[in-house]
């Protein structure tokens, strides 16, 4: 048995007693699937985005509101030229809503995303508060009596009476989200939102807009939680205030972080926790503690507290873990479809790839990178040496699209590249690793090396939902896995970068970077924390893919290392370029044995 074979076998289950369940039972469960829609969109944000929102309840509020006032009020019914009563109305409604709300997440994701830090969680508490107060205040919204009278929802000819009758809806819609989630994050979109979380510097020099996909993210939380205020407004028939403040908020993130904040499933779990024990409190702690106070409120916290500190990942993934024991592994879905990926035709041998022309770079009164001159040809390894502090980092920087020059031009490919995000840089062809590496340490080897290719992509996140996009997909994995062997990872594919050797997430990060088929690859410090074996193997990697007609720059501390590969070296010292020859001219070059103090008998005579 596969975790398929189980989920589906568990929906038949759910389907088949669906009309034997009590009243009772459909109810709770049909709450407990519209708060779940709301925590998934969560999940998605909190534990794979790495974004927090506390407004959520103002999102299905207006979800709840739009379809209340279309419904009831003849005056929106007139609106939209349609009678009063039509059934078309809800459904005019559910559009309001979700537009609504995406222009809403939108908006505020716009303004305070592209900031760093607290402003999303802060602009989503003022969101929360004053939709609340606002939903209180209107009069044709009802104040804060609410709006009642809304109609049962029918699709097609089917009319939606009773609670089991709409929870079949709630749950069918629950079930796709998680299916369309689950095909989404099983992408190539997926691999960039999963990057979002720890990684925005090194998507953005993988090719993703990072800034984007977060807004997206947002959009497509308040998205989930305005469908689930629909169909919540039609459950109750009727709307007030209460349910959309911000402590109700509050509780939907609750409910994605118990369950197991990076996990979809988390979200259904979650839900049901909570949506049970606040029942459960509410019945039983007035017996024990009189009904004088809410006390199920600091209970509740309380546990909450112990959940959290017990099991910090949410409850979904110590779940997971005892079930997939009895579970087989899932069989990779292959698509029959041949697909071919974006090439870039590599530039001749011998021709300047990536040039930097009089940069310059000023950190207040100190000039880190002085009128720096430096060409990095088609199939030649260019080395940059220098002291600590001399500005290399600087430099690479700059060449790479992270930071700016002060003044001077970097070309890539002859295109001047002047205020062009690093994610340009990645689009015009060029690759790098990171002096500290960047992987996503839960992610296997593939995922990792895969996101190297986002830019060769081009399907989108409703293709990815729907499993449109299986043949672009298996033709970015079959990529990913050819540069995975190349680099001589092929045993490794699976494992999470994270338990791998140092070493070898430095070759993971060149993998990647070859994925997306560069002209240049800039390598920050390789062979930094290597073994000696390490640093020959990578040595003959480099030698390879120099061979190859590759234009490899190499920021780098190990002498024997650079003396070997190098097929010409730059010398910085105080941000200046003091030297620059092939390995033979810099060693005996006087100025670089001044710089390197001692290292005429030491490092350089190596
Ligand atoms: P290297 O990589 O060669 O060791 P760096 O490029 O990191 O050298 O640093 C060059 C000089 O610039 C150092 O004196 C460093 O303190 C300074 N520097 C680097 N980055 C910044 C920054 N963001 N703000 C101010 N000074 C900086
Ligand atoms: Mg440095």
């Amino acid at each position: 048995m596969t975790r398929r074979h189980l989920t589906l076998g568990a929906i038949a289950l759910l389907l088949g007693i669906w009309g034997f369940l009590p009243e009772f039972t459909i109810t709770m469960l049909n709450y407990i699937g519209l708060y779940a829609l709301v925590a998934v969109g969560l999940v998605m944000l909190t534990g794979v985005g790495g974004m927090t929102s506390f407004g959520q309840a103002a999102f299905v509020g207006l979800g709840a509101y739009a379809t209340a006032w279309f419904c009831t009020a003849p005056a929106a019914a007139a609106l939209v030229g349609l009678a009063p009563g039509s059934a078309l109305l809800p459904w005019i409604g559910l559009l309001v809503g979700l537009a609504m709300s995406a222009a809403v997440a939108w908006f505020l994701g716009s303004v305070t995303l592209r900031l760093s830090g607290h402003y999303l969680p802060l602009g989503t508490i003022a969101w929360g508060l004053s939709l609340y107060f606002l939903f209180g205040n209107l009069e044709f919204l009802g104040g804060h009596t609410g709006m009642a009278g809304l109609p049962a929802l029918s699709v097609g000819a089917i009319e939606l009476r009773s609670v089991r009758e709409l929870g079949l809806l709630t749950w069918t819609v629950l079930l796709l989200t998680l299916w369309g989630l689950h095909n989404l994050l099983d992408s190539r979109e997926g691999r960039a939102i999963r990057s979002l979380k720890t990684g925005r510097v090194m998507a953005e020099s993988m090719g993703v807009d990072t800034a984007r996909y977060r807004i997206k993210v947002f959009v497509l939380a308040a998205l989930l939680a305005s469908l689930s205020g629909w169909m919540y407004a039609h459950l109750q028939r009727f709307v007030n205030p209460t349910p959309f403040n911000l402590n109700i908020g509050i509780e939907y993130l609750f409910m994605a972080v118990v369950g197991g904040a990076g996990h979809l499933w988390g979200a259904v779990l979650g839900a049901a926790l909570i949506t049970l024990m606040k029942q459960y409190l509410q019945d039983i702690l007035p017996s024990l503690l009189g009904s004088s106070g809410n006390f199920e409120v600091i209970v509740f916290g309380l546990l909450m507290l112990l959940v959290l500190q017990r099991f910090p990942e949410g409850l979904w993934p110590s779940l997971a873990v005892r079930v997939n024991r009895h579970l087989n592994p899932q069989a990779a879905t292959r698509s029959g479809a041949i697909h071919q990926l974006a090439e870039r035709t590599l530039p001749a041998k011998g021709s300047v790839v990536l040039g930097a022309t009089a940069v310059s770079k000023r950190f207040g009164g100190l000039l880190a990178n002085n009128n720096v001159n430096l060409d990095v040809r088609a199939g030649e390894v260019h080395a940059l040496i220098g002291p600590n502090g001399a500005g290399k980092s600087t430099f690479f920087n700059m060449i790479s699209g992270v930071d700016d020059p002060s003044s001077g031009v970097v070309s890539l490919l002859g295109r001047d590249m002047k205020n062009q995000p690093s994610r340009a840089f990645a689009a015009g062809g060029l690759g790098r690793t990171f002096q500290h590496v960047r992987l996503l340490g839960t992610r296997s080897v593939l995922d990792n090396v895969a996101l190297g290719a986002h830019q060769r992509g081009q399907r989108g996140w409703l293709a990815a939902m729907l499993r449109l996009d299986r043949a672009e997909e298996s033709a970015l994995m079959q990529e990913a896995r050819r540069q995975i062997e190349r680099c001589g990872l092929g045993a490794h594919v699976h494992e999470a970068t994270g338990s791998l050797a140092l070493g070898q997430q430095r070759v993971v990060e060149i993998a990647r970077a070859l994925t997306g088929q560069p002209s240049v690859l800039l390598l920050d410090e390789p062979a930094a924390g290597l073994r000696h074996l390490e640093k020959q193997a990578l040595a003959r990697l480099l030698t390879q893919l120099r061979d190859e007609g590759l234009a490899i720059l190499v920021v780098e501390h190990d002498m024997e290392f650079v003396m070997n590969i190098a097929d010409r070296i730059t010398v910085l010292e105080f941000g200046q370029v003091i030297a620059h020859g092939t390995p033979a001219e810099v060693q005996v070059n006087p100025a670089v044995l001044a710089a390197y103090l001692g290292g005429a008998d030491g490092e350089l005579a190596a």
